[in-house]
């Protein structure tokens, strides 16, 4: 997808504040926290969100979210939140998969 701004970070056209890269995972660090500690973990396979997603999608999305946990000790979180925003009215404005992970300082609200 030439026009998406993650596929352009996952290829590397795009500069981002990259915390870990594989073959098929980049998880770099958003450009507006909203906390302390903020990063999106995206697969490079473009996908465009959660409902996109399919059987074949499973093992990848296993991999995302094991990493959550991971790169969240890595970036010194002794706890975290994920998000997946999924569809415009769920709040999605790019629209290629990403886990939000973020901590860290404050006790985050209930919900
Ligand atoms: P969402 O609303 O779930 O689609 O979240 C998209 C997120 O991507 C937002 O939190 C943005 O701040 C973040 N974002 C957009 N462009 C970039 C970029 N170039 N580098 C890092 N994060 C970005
Ligand atoms: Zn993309």
């Amino acid at each position: 997808m030439t026009d998406c701004i993650f596929c352009k970070i996952a290829s590397g056209a795009i500069p981002s504040k990259k915390i870990y890269e594989d073959d098929e995972v980049i998880a770099f660090h958003d450009i507006h926290p909203i906390a302390p500690v903020h990063f999106l973990i995206v697969p490079k396979l473009h996908v465009a969100g959660l409902s996109d997603c399919a059987p074949e999608h499973g093992q990848l999305l296993g991999k995302l979210l094991l990493l959550a946990p991971r790169l969240a000790a890595e970036q010194g979180l002794d706890g975290f939140r994920t998000m997946i925003n999924t569809g415009r009215s769920g709040g999605q404005e790019v629209f290629h998969l990403h886990i939000h992970v973020f901590g860290g300082g404050v006790s985050l609200p209930k919900v």
